[in-house]
């Protein structure tokens, strides 16, 4: 059985659905993961904001252009009366679900709720264009299988028998439609894996049914070396290990949710990316075949903050790391990049949310320095760190731009430096037209 994910773009009229549709009747048994049509989590995002401020008018406008919006799709999707009318009662029914919020308190889980609508819609579209069209394929509610825990992990064991048990149902099925990016976690109320968390979804549910193989399905032609946001002329890499696409991933390749590696790694699934729009190219192939040596691809991720502790007391004294990341283990925040001198720690964190706690608790061990506005460039290859001259090309690249931190040995795959965001476009460009000349 195959799992196949179509993000935003591949979802984001009733022509590209009517493709998705092509695509996935090939008589294959196979999962599809849908995202949101593409705009909608944002709208979403910004209809809860509106919630936030007390601005019940700002959100009700919002929530009637989504419904306009979707009334269009409607019409560009289906062709009877029958099958507008059951679509339109659908979206009013989870506009209905957005407006309910009005009137209450509003809190993290009225935002989840209001966030899970986008994919409960899009799904909920596509199979009734199967349904129009007797194509047969089946509905999934993912919350009836994908569980987190409570700290947002995926609980693998339950994912699996809860999929198995729904699957069971329906022997004679080749077709499974079902939501990416939502789940239920240990409450049992609605949940989210994050934004663009729907690349997430595929691979668990990859990983649970064991697949042959998990494909991304996007709007363009695979993994790039560089971010083609920002830097001309990038192009499509055929091949990356699973380390090294989730090292890019991880800082930040916005192609893949950083997550998506791991569950296909642990089982070894392939995992193909793919063009929704020119399905004939070849794509990425992400497995456990580590091929090429030299610099493959570069990533940035930004919003990064960055932390120093001072302190004389490190000198030759054992457990002094272990207290500073204690620190961060309390408040459940990750640190990303960690280079240390002999009387001084720098590191980055992305998850702010408890920043004040942990510098006020920092400081009990030293002097503290804050930098916010960083952003990792991280360059990707197989051996980087173990070839001769890879460091001395990456930092000859940056020698314009002021480097504030540099990782480099942690893993054979990365070369990862943090800047100043503001030159984050200015090193892209010049890595780019250093190590790819
Ligand atoms: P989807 O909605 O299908 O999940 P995303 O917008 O999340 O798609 O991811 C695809 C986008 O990622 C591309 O359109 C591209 O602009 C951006 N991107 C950033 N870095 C890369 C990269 N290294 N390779 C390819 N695409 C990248
Ligand atoms: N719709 C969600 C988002 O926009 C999840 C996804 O698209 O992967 O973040
Ligand atoms: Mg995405």
């Amino acid at each position: 059985m195959k799992v196949l994910k179509f993000g935003g773009t591949s979802v984001g009229s009733p022509e590209r659905m009517k493709n998705v549709s092509k695509l996935i009747t090939d008589g294959n048994k196979q999962i599809v993961v849908l995202s949101a049509m593409s705009g909608t989590t944002n709208n979403l995002v910004e209809i809860s904001d509106y919630y936030k401020k007390g601005n019940a008018d700002g959100a009700s406008n919002l929530i009637g252009a989504l419904e306009k919006k979707y009334a269009g799709v409607i019409e560009g999707l289906l062709e009877t009366d029958t099958y507008r009318k059951k679509a339109t009662e659908i979206i009013a029914r989870e506009c209905d679900v957005i407006r309910s919020f009005a009137n209450k308190q509003f809190n993290v889980q009225a935002e989840k709720m209001i966030l899970a609508r986008g994919e409960i819609m899009s799904t909920n579209l596509v199979q009734l264009y199967h349904d129009e069209n007797n194509i047969q394929s089946v509905l999934l509610n993912s919350l009836d299988f994908m569980f987190v825990d409570a700290d947002g992990e995926p609980v693998m064991q339950l994912i699996e028998e809860q999929l198995q048990k729904v699957l069971s149902k329906y022997p004679d099925t080749t077709l499974f439609i079902t939501q990416g990016f939502i789940c239920t976690n240990n409450k049992s109320e609605v949940d989210n894996l994050k934004r663009g968390g729907s690349d997430y979804s595929a691979s668990l549910i990859g990983a649970a049914i064991n697949a042959e193989v998990v494909e991304i399905w996007t709007d363009i032609d695979g993994i790039h070396n560089n971010d083609p946001r920002i830097v001309k002329n990038t192009h499509p890499i055929a091949e990356m290990s699973f380390d090294e696409a989730a090292e890019l991933a991880y800082f930040g390749a916005k192609i893949l949710h950083p997550s998506t590696v791991l569950p296909a790694k642990v089982k070894n699934i392939p995992v193909l990316l793919k063009n929704t729009m020119e399905p004939q190219a070849k794509g990425t192939t992400i497995s456990n075949r580590t091929t090429g040596t030299g610099v493959k691809a570069i990533a940035a991720k930004d919003g990064l903050t960055a932390i120093k502790i001072k302190s004389g007391r490190m000198l030759l004294a054992y457990g002094f790391l272990c207290r500073v990341f204690e620190v961060f283990e309390k408040y459940k925040t990750p640190i990303d990049l960690i280079t240390t001198s002999e009387v001084a720690i720098s590191l980055t964190i992305d998850k702010i949310d408890y920043l004040a706690q942990i510098v006020d608790e920092l400081k009990t061990l030293g002097t503290v320095e804050v930098d916010k506005d960083q952003t990792i460039i991280c360059i990707v290859g197989n051996m980087i760190a173990e070839e001769q001259g890879h460091a001395a090309e990456v930092l000859n690249s940056l020698k314009e731009i002021p480097v504030r931190m540099i990782c480099y040995g942690g893993s054979e795959h990365n070369i990862s430096v943090l800047i100043d965001t503001k030159n984050k476009e200015k090193a892209l460009v010049a890595l780019n037209d250093n190590l790819f000349a």
